[in-house]
């Protein structure tokens, strides 16, 4: 299942990313639940939603300022469908395993492509899940069946939490957290990006401001699919200073334009997905 690290990735986990945030540990005014000290203080009095503040794609960021300022609405496309679409597809699949059907059946979609694509990650999400499960269970014979099912699947999904303390929106959903382990996950239909991981910044940003317990690992998880072929892929990678100052950064840049109102104009070079493209162009 694309939350379970396999043996490659947990010997990376235990043996290389743990020991190394050990030694070079995250600085404290850089933890979350400093949020009401500078440097991660709020500059302006605005809240943002996550996918903004991370998203890369706009190179003046004028989405930005469509989104909030302007309120445009963008036209949904078929990746932002098919992204809807799987990330939806694995939080259900998650929740069925964890009421223990494991045969149930995934949600339909009218378009083909996107229906084959959630047929096949429903299926390994619920296969791994199983496969975790059983495990357990006879490792664990005189375990409960919530807690068999607690610690084999240890995945909080479409959690949800209130990130105004980090001048984001009111309500934010984390992909999955791994209470087990302490890691987030961030689910990508694409291929595997480095800026992708303020995105999985931002979420272990908002769990330190609110449970005040450290989040130090994130997990990008890549999800792609070539007809009935779905590769999955990881970016295991330490939640440090670098990135957390970068979010910082891009909170605040985003913040400016919409607390000034002003719209920074059109990019030379859109995005070809951009979903603002009938508007701008
Ligand atoms: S069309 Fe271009 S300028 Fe407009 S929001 Fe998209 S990337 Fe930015």
């Amino acid at each position: 299942m694309v939350y379970f690290l396999n043996e490659i990735e947990h010997k990376y986990l235990t043996l290389n990313l743990r020991p190394r945030i050990r030694q070079n540990p995250v600085p404290e005014e850089l933890r979350g639940w400093n949020w009401h000290t500078p440097p991660l203080k709020p500059y302006y009095d605005v809240k943002l939603p996550m996918y903004l503040i991370c998203s890369q794609y706009c190179p003046s960021m004028r989405d930005v300022y469509l989104t909030m300022v302007e309120r445009v609405r963008g036209e949904e496309n078929f990746s932002i469908s098919l992204g809807k679409a799987i990330h939806n597809a694995i939080s259900q699949a998650i929740k069925e395993a964890k009421k223990g059907s494991f045969n149930s059946t995934p949600p339909a979609h009218e378009n083909d492509a996107i229906n084959s694509a959630v047929r096949q990650v429903w299926d390994y999400t619920l296969a791994l899940c199983r496969s975790a499960y059983l495990k357990m269970r006879s490792e664990q014979i005189y375990a409960s069946d919530d807690d068999v099912v607690l610690t084999s699947i240890p995945f909080l999904v479409e959690h949800r939490m209130d990130g105004s303390l980090l001048g984001c929106s009111g309500i934010i959903a984390v992909d999955c957290y791994d209470y087990m382990r302490n890691i987030v996950f961030d689910v990508k239909v694409g291929d595997l990006n480095p800026k992708m991981r303020l995105y999985t910044t931002g979420y272990a940003l908002i769990l330190e401001s609110i449970y005040e317990i450290p989040v130090d690992v994130g997990c990008i998880v890549s999800v792609t699919f070539n007809g009935n072929k779905m590769s999955v892929t990881k970016d295991l990678h330490y939640i440090d200073a670098n990135l957390r100052s970068w979010w910082v950064e891009e909170r605040d840049k985003k913040a400016e334009i919409v607390f000034n109102e002003t719209d920074p104009g059109k990019a030379d070079n859109c995005s070809r997905t951009c979903i603002f493209r009938s508007y701008c162009l």
